[in-house]
């Protein structure tokens, strides 16, 4: 039998346990915002150009961006409903409708020219998922959202340093929300973090961050009682996770050059397939944006083909996945959310997508070999 070839391989950049122990032993600090959170903080700042919160999810970031938008209920929030259930859950929380609306077939992302007709007078932010790291029409929405007064959130859990048009995927909206899932680019196991590109958002960040008290502004001297002044939660890390954060944040730039270089692989050995029309890949790079090759997907023809190729791909040893369930159609989306206008595309492509493995030490050989069986599997018609 062929090695396990899997669709993700966590991958260990090298000073991660090193740094672990020098959290432990050279800083004596293991809860949140200590050395290493800072340091990663300040990574993110410098390098994308907004001030972070270290969080220990995406979905926590999610969670204070919900606050922060001072979502209550029966508030509306206008997303796709082709993404992972923390985008919704966040604002569901806080007594929010999640209002979904259909992606586009080209690059997955929420299709912006359908969410000013779901705008109602209860709208109060739009969250645009960057699928596959691929940029959403930020202009387009950043436009709508000014002319309505609605906040903008990015959910960027997948695009940490894609860009568009100069501009940092994350860093466009009012906030951006990032994952380090053991899933995604670069990892920490669990652990997200939240930008803050309202400056206006940003005292009251802090203080949601720090379980609702003003610790920061005490610790500042602005205030002389560290006390409870907000809602808030535990949404920081441990220093520990932050310091195997650090470790990856310091090879980004090589782990995502290196990804990008299979996405490349895959789209050079299935391109004759597009070409003849049996399947179509994934969004590759557009004039204006670069992304950070997180996923390479496929689209296949329907379900019933999706699901055969998923066993020829199997009996080879081989492990590709798909996702997501369409959110308006799942239990809890029917329950807390409501659907504006068709969402033929996002019923149809939910069941057409197919990611392939995808990971750092996944070696071109390998792409090859998945290559391979996806040609025969057509050929053979
Ligand atoms: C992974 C992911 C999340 C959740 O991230 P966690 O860090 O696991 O909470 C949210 N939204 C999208 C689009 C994701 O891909």
């Amino acid at each position: 039998m062929n090695e396990f070839i899997p669709y993700n391989r966590p991958f260990i950049a090298g000073k991660e346990l090193y740094n672990i122990a020098q959290a432990v032993i050279k800083h004596s600090h293991l809860a949140g915002d200590g050395y290493f959170t800072k340091q990663c903080q300040d990574w993110l700042r410098s390098r994308l150009g907004s001030p972070a919160l270290l969080t220990h999810s995406c979905t926590a970031a999610l969670e204070m961006a919900a606050i922060l938008a001072d979502i209550g209920p029966g508030d509306e929030v206008i997303m796709p409903s082709y993404t992972f259930v923390s985008t919704a859950n966040a604002f569901v929380l806080r007594g929010g409708v999640p209002v979904f609306v259909d992606i586009r077939p080209d690059t997955l992302n929420i299709d912006e020219a359908l969410i000013e007709p779901a705008i109602t007078d209860r709208t109060k932010a739009i969250v645009p998922v960057h699928y596959a790291g691929v940029p959403c029409a930020m202009d387009m929405i950043m436009d709508i959202a000014g002319r309505h007064g609605l906040m903008v959130i990015e959910d960027a859990a997948q695009a940490l340093l894609s860009s568009d048009s100069g501009r940092f995927l994350g860093t466009i909206g009012d906030m951006g929300t990032l994952s380090f899932h053991e899933t995604k680019n670069i990892i920490s196991g669990e652990g997200g973090a939240l930008l803050i590109n309202n400056p206006d958002l940003l005292d009251r960040a802090h203080i949601i961050w720090e379980k609702g008290t003003n610790r920061r502004q005490f610790f500042q001297g602005q205030v002389d009682k560290y006390t409870w002044v907000d809602i808030g939660s535990s949404f920081l890390p441990s220093d520990m996770t932050a310091a195997f954060l650090y470790a990856q944040l310091e090879q980004a730039e090589t782990i995502i050059q290196k990804r990008r270089e299979i996405c490349d692989h895959y789209r050079a050995r299935l391109v004759s397939l597009e070409e003849k029309g049996l399947i179509r890949l994934a969004h590759g790079e557009s004039a204006a944006g670069s992304h950070n090759g997180h996923i390479f997907y496929i689209v296949t023809g329907e379900l019933e083909e999706r699901s055969r190729l998923i066993t020829c791909l199997r009996n080879e040893n081989i492990h590709a996945v798909f996702h997501y369930i369409p959110l308006h159609s799942s239990p809890a989306g029917k329950k807390f959310g409501r659907v504006a206008g068709d969402l033929k595309h996002t019923q149809n492509l939910s069941e057409r997508v197919l990611r392939l493995p995808l990971y750092y030490e996944m070696s071109l050989d390998d792409v090859d070999r998945v290559a391979d069986v996806i040609s025969s599997f057509y050929s053979r018609g």
